[in-house]
């Protein structure tokens, strides 16, 4: 079956009462028929509710399936996602080389909670790609990528990065919470673990937080085994939520690529704008990788604003109208977030000519959205 067609049947309530949607089951307790029973659970029965019930059960299943994984593992945010990768994938002390360009609140774990476990971070440029190599050494203990980075959207070379790591035996993470799942594979380029934040484009309404984290083989029984570990949870009526947003996800990225292309190339002829950072444009500098690589684009890009101010990029986002100013992102609303406050880096400065915008393109029509910002440009 094609992608699309496995999205809609996969995760499918299998207990045949006819229902087209599995039920929620809300269990800590599952009352057994016998001790025995209870410590020794014959067949598919479930002695307790820690890990989820129904629909958790079939949100694994579907989610396993857009990543041909064997197993998923559910968190309670994109965060706690990304954390159990990382935590999974982690063998021992040693060095991490994690993407300069990764999510704010992972790079705080990664400084703050790293060190604690004997493990040293390690930032590397994003384009690094096949000259990962030349940063592994036998103490390196994991590569972290986050590709496109959430802020400054460069693309990152996974398969050259997976197959270096590959070659030293050494772990890969990376968080693709823009491409959904659906728009590439990392598993498919040898990345161990893949972690994205439902929250973002799979939820795809901003009502609730939960993380997923898929991988294949050993690391794949590695992942099963910390998840329980850790006591790991998320609450049946969000996996109904998850599994309900997957359902129309490749309908809303389409029609996200495609509004977000459309603002984004008239940005790109803005006189205000001096450069857009949207992998789908030919005129980004990582074109080639993403045309390779991925099978379409998300909605959330960014842009600069020529000779504007960080101040003035705010107040240009404070008088927007339609966009909503906010975090997160891939839900029906469009967002505008100005980034310049939150850009960390230390492999390689930030460099640009003006403040740094980002957009969430959701589902309302191009041309008021365009109207929004045209008059939110023209305060400059
Ligand atoms: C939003 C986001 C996360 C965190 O997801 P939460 O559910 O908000 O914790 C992680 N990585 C990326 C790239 C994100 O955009």
């Amino acid at each position: 079956m094609k992608r699309d067609t496995r999205i809609i049947h996969s995760g499918r309530s299998d207990e045949g009462d006819g229902l087209v949607n599995p039920a929620i089951k809300r269990a800590s307790t599952v009352l057994a028929p016998s001790t025995s029973e209870l410590y020794e659970p014959t067949g598919s029965r479930r002695h307790y509710g820690r890990g989820g019930i129904a629909p958790n059960k079939e949100l694994r299943d579907a989610i396993r399936g857009l990543y041909d994984a064997d197993h998923c593992a559910l968190a309670p945010s994109g965060l706690a996602s990304v954390v159990l990768a990382i935590r999974t994938a982690l063998k021992g002390p040693g060095v991490a080389l994690i993407s300069d360009g990764v999510y704010g609140p992972v790079r705080r774990f990664c400084d703050e909670e790293l060190p604690r476990l004997g493990v040293k971070p390690v930032y590397y440029d994003p384009r690094i790609g096949a000259g990962i190599t030349s940063l592994i050494t036998s103490d390196t203990a994991l590569i972290a990528l986050e590709s496109p980075s959430s802020l400054t959207l460069e693309i990152q070379d996974a398969p050259a990065i997976a197959s270096a790591a590959r070659a030293a035996g050494v772990p890969t993470v990376i968080d693709d919470t823009w491409t959904a799942g659906v728009l590439m594979n990392p598993l498919e380029m040898g990345v161990d673990y893949a972690a994205q934040a439902l929250t973002k484009y799979v939820g795809g309404h901003s009502d609730f937080l939960m993380g997923s984290v898929a991988a294949r083989g050993e690391a794949a029984k590695r992942l099963a085994d910390r998840e329980k570990l850790y006591g790991l949870h998320v609450s049946p009526d969000d996996a109904f939520l998850a599994l309900r947003g997957l359902r129309t996800l490749p309908l809303r990225l389409e029609r996200a690529e495609a509004a977000s292309l459309e603002i984004a190339r008239r940005l790109e002829a803005h006189p205000k704008v001096s450069r857009v950072l949207h992998p789908a444009l030919p005129s980004h500098p990582d074109h080639a990788l993403y045309a390779r690589d991925f099978s379409g684009a998300a909605g959330c890009f960014s842009f600069v604003l020529k000779g504007v101010s960080a101040r003035e990029g705010e107040a240009i986002v404070d008088s927007l109208k339609l966009f909503g100013i906010g975090f997160s992102w891939g839900g029906y609303e469009s967002l505008a977030l100005s980034c310049d406050r939150q850009i960390r880096r230390t492999a390689l400065p930030w460099k640009a000519e003006g403040a740094l915008l980002r957009l969430s393109i959701g589902l309302e029509d191009v041309e008021d959205l365009w109207a929004d910002l045209e008059q939110a440009l023209a305060r400059i």
